[in-house]
């Protein structure tokens, strides 16, 4: 290897010696593929894989769910042309359409779907040369960030069907499908406005396609659930496990460091916490420019050599302090699970993040560049 090539080689090439890494288990995305499809078995699926597919890998995530998914789900129209070129042959949905005229072109030559959600985006269509043949039409219903006004519609389909765009399938993303705060004037509307020019729709999330059948039919559009993580957090009865969703991701370290932290002593900066008697404390080798949130207090849930244990004091850039009273077996190199599922035990992301007051989507999609990937069951 010259000089050159290791300076240039991707950082997550080769795990080598920090012992930082995130396992990523594909037979856990197409199990949890399953299970969505066991909640929405006359409803085709979007897998949706925007944002690296959750943090996880888009193009192994697209390649592990090959033959099982409809289609995906994305918003980059390179991503979906690297995806067509690697030879993939299901439908691809731009999520949010295209950001510039230059992309309409791609649209047509690699067979995408694109969502429109504006007019901006209809006068960039009227002025194409050539034009999809199907497209998603983006209404808002409630959640007043994409999407036409739902009075507009009749007149934009008219515009579509003006352009020579015949196939148009009825879009809406729901507020709150999870708690329920105007899902149920969304979903009316969204009914409403399908069944009145007869188009077929896509409306569900995971917490819709779980939680609401009746907003099923068409295709729906399962992400987190996808990667493990529950929409419904911790709630009990819909935590990820009782939702029989398995972790894709485990983001795994080890212990490089042990003290004894005497009472009246702190840890870390700011010293947050404070021995208030003599306390075994173990250093992980996991800051937050791994990605672990910074912002995760003291008492977030980790996992050191098969018990789970709490962090002490702030998360550092490289490190994080643990809680060893009652690991008493731990030593230098003893396994950690910052989360997912490993060898050093099992932190659901859920808890890790609601202890961190954030969502297991953000801890996934943090994940930083620097932490060796280790892909297994691709
Ligand atoms: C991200 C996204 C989804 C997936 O949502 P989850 O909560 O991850 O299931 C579905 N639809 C649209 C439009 C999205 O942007």
């Amino acid at each position: 290897m010259t000089t050159n090539e290791r300076v240039f080689s991707p950082v997550n090439s080769s795990p080598c010696c920090r012992p930082i890494r995130a396992r990523l288990d594909f037979s856990a995305l197409r199990h949890n593929f399953s299970v969505a499809r066991g909640y929405a078995k006359d409803t085709k699926l979007w897998a949706v894989i925007k944002a690296d597919a959750y943090g996880h890998g888009q193009f192994a995530a697209a390649r592990a769910l090959d033959g099982l998914t409809d289609g995906y789900a994305l918003l980059e129209s390179e991503v979906a042309v690297s995806l067509r070129e690697q030879g993939l042959r299901q439908p691809i949905l731009l999520l949010e359409g295209f950001f510039a005229p230059e992309e309409i072109a791609r649209i047509v030559q690699y067979d995408l779907t694109t969502v429109i959600h504006s007019k901006n985006q209809l006068e960039m269509l009227a002025a194409a040369r050539s034009r999809p043949a199907h497209v998603y039409l983006k209404i808002d219903t409630g959640m007043n960030r994409l999407g036409f006004e739902q009075q507009e519609t009749g007149a934009v389909l008219q515009q579509l069907e003006q352009l020579g765009i015949r196939q148009i399938t009825l879009m809406t993303h729901f507020a709150d499908a999870d708690t329920g705060a105007g899902f149920a004037a969304q979903l009316d509307s969204a009914r409403q406005l399908a069944g009145r020019a007869n188009l077929p729709w896509s409306l569900a999330n995971s917490a819709a396609l779980m939680k609401r059948p009746e907003s099923l039919g068409g295709w729906a559009r399962p992400g987190i659930m996808l990667y493990g993580g529950s929409p419904f957090g911790l709630t009990p009865g819909r935590t990820a496990a009782e939702l029989g969703l398995r972790p894709v991701m485990t983001l795994e370290s080890r212990l490089v460091a042990l003290r004894t932290v005497k009472a009246g002593e702190r840890v870390g900066y700011g010293g947050t916490w404070q021995a208030t008697a003599d306390t075994p404390v173990g250093i992980v080798a996991c800051g937050y420019a791994d990605g672990y949130p910074r912002h995760a207090p003291t008492g977030a849930p980790i996992a050191v050599a098969g018990a789970l244990s709490r962090t002490l004091g702030r998360v550092s850039m490289d490190m994080i302090a643990c809680d060893l009273r009652d690991v008493p077996n731990a030593m230098i190199g003893s396994p950690v699970t910052l989360w997912g599922s490993g060898e050093g035990g099992a932190v659901d992301a859920d808890a890790l993040a609601e202890a961190a007051g954030t969502i297991s989507y953000t801890l996934f999609c943090a994940l930083a560049g620097r932490v060796p990937r280790v892909y297994e069951n691709l």
